[in-house]
């Protein structure tokens, strides 16, 4: 077939447009390929962030989402540690300041100084700081002690936790959490003196007012009422005075220089317990109490075996006042691995769980009028918990409240290995193995 003039002006037109379209199609064709490739790179991108393979646009939203959820948690964290009260420091395995938050550089007396990237020793200089770490980082896991602090702010006295961080941070890395109790020690230094002064002021006028009550009881012929009148204040004027003694003592084992100056030495448990049991037996007739010790002769602890005799003692007239008539109390010393474990334990009613924890505080009573009609001080159990402490040891009770079980003291003391007792210069082994030669640090 031909093409004529007519044909030809209608074919450039028609090639034109072709041309046009194949431009635009392969414009088109360049574009989308381009859109692809950049979709494979936010694709990559987002599979590195763990975002939304299947819809890019929905997983940057997600991962923009994540960016600010992750910022506003940083800047809360900022702001818990810029406000905690507590003193918190991140320390690395080289004991290099990572974070440190403004109250434990107040502790530490660094404020307005950056302390990041510096050894915590030259900040803050404590052996038992150090030590602390030390123990925390072999056992891996969290220690606990108070302290003496010295640094650029002076003497503080802290509590402080060391905590290894999880293995997803760096084992090396531990966390320091540090609580002032400066003042705290200081208001209970004040409270202590203030006590051990009342009670020496009280201390003279009550043995005169005890003295002469004696007297009126003994050596008058009172009328009647006014002899029961005389018997009542000799009563109350004894119980004062040993309330007195009991916070004298008291007094003497909290003050660290009072502390200082308790004379120890290697004291056999078995005399001990015969001196407690001994001063307990008296009440112990008067109720038809049996007291039976089961005492292992060769615990050694080294102590001050007055104070221990008076613990133990406590125990004891405790078990022989709140056990009921005709029961038996019985004492147990034996050896527990490395401690020596003094047991006391009656039939007696037995102690509720609600009042157990707060059993070794001051002038704590689980029956007020009970223990007070029968001459408590209120003061024994913390006497006991303060002479177990002094000697490195513990205290604990166990107690049940259903009939016929009653509660079991325990005082829990360092054991002085047989040998090594032996290596000291023993006194006389018998019901008073007192040697007061040495001090406790
Ligand atoms: P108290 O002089 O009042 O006996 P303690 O400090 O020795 O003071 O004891 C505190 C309180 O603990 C007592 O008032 C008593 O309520 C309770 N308690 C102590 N020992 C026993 C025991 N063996 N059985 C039951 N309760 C006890």
């Amino acid at each position: 077939m031909e093409t004529g003039p007519e044909a030809s002006s209608y074919l450039v037109p028609f090639l034109l447009a072709a041309a046009v379209a194949a431009a635009a199609l392969s414009a088109v064709a360049w574009l989308l390929a381009r859109r692809a490739t950049e979709l494979r790179r936010i694709r990559a991108a987002l599979g590195t962030l763990g975002g939304d393979h299947a819809d890019p646009v929905r997983g940057a939203r997600k991962a923009a989402d994540e960016a600010a959820r992750l910022d506003t948690a940083l800047s809360e964290l900022r702001a818990i540690l810029e406000h905690a009260p507590a003193g918190i420091i991140a320390i690395d395995g080289l004991d290099r300041i990572i974070t440190i938050n403004p109250a434990a550089a107040g502790l530490l007396g660094t404020e307005g100084r950056p302390a990041e990237g510096r050894l915590l020793g030259e900040i803050a200089r404590s052996p038992e700081l150090a030590s602390l770490i030390a123990q925390a980082r072999a056992a891996a896991r969290s220690a606990e002690s108070e302290l003496e602090l010295s640094s650029e702010a002076g003497m503080h006295r802290a509590g402080c936790t060391v905590v290894p961080l999880s293995d997803a941070v760096g084992s090396a890395q531990l966390l320091l959490v540090l609580e002032d109790r400066t003042e705290l020690r200081r208001l209970e230094a004040l409270r202590t003196e203030f006590v051990a002064n009342v009670s020496h002021e009280l201390r003279t006028p009550i043995t005169s007012i005890r003295g002469y009550a004696e007297t009126l009881v003994e050596s008058f012929e009172l009328q009647p009422e006014a002899a029961r009148f005389a018997r009542t204040i000799l009563r109350s004027s004894a119980r004062l005075g040993a309330i007195i003694d009991d916070l004298l003592l008291l007094s003497g084992l909290e003050e660290p220089s009072a502390r200082e100056s308790i004379t120890t030495s290697p004291v056999r448990l078995a005399g001990v317990v015969a001196e407690a049991v001994e001063q307990a037996t008296a009440g112990a007739r008067d109720k038809g109490i049996t007291i039976e010790p089961h005492i292992d002769p060769c615990l050694w602890v080294n102590g001050n075996a007055g104070l221990l005799a008076h613990a133990v003692g406590n125990l004891v007239s405790n078990a022989v006042k709140y056990g009921p008539s005709d029961s038996v109390v019985r004492v147990d010393a034996a050896a527990e691995g490395d401690a020596a474990v003094i047991a006391v334990t009656d039939r007696g009613p037995g102690i509720p769980e609600v009042h157990r924890a707060r059993l070794f505080e001051r002038f704590y009573r689980v029956d007020r009028a009970r223990s007070r009609e029968s001459g408590g001080t209120g003061l024994g159990l913390a006497i006991v918990k303060h002479v177990a402490q002094v000697h490195g040891g513990s205290v604990s009770v166990e107690s049940r409240t259903d009939s016929q079980h009653g509660s079991t003291f325990r005082i829990r003391l360092p054991l002085v290995v047989e040998s090594t007792a032996r290596n000291f210069p023993l006194p006389e082994a018998g019901p008073n193995d007192r040697g007061e030669s040495r001090r406790t640090a």
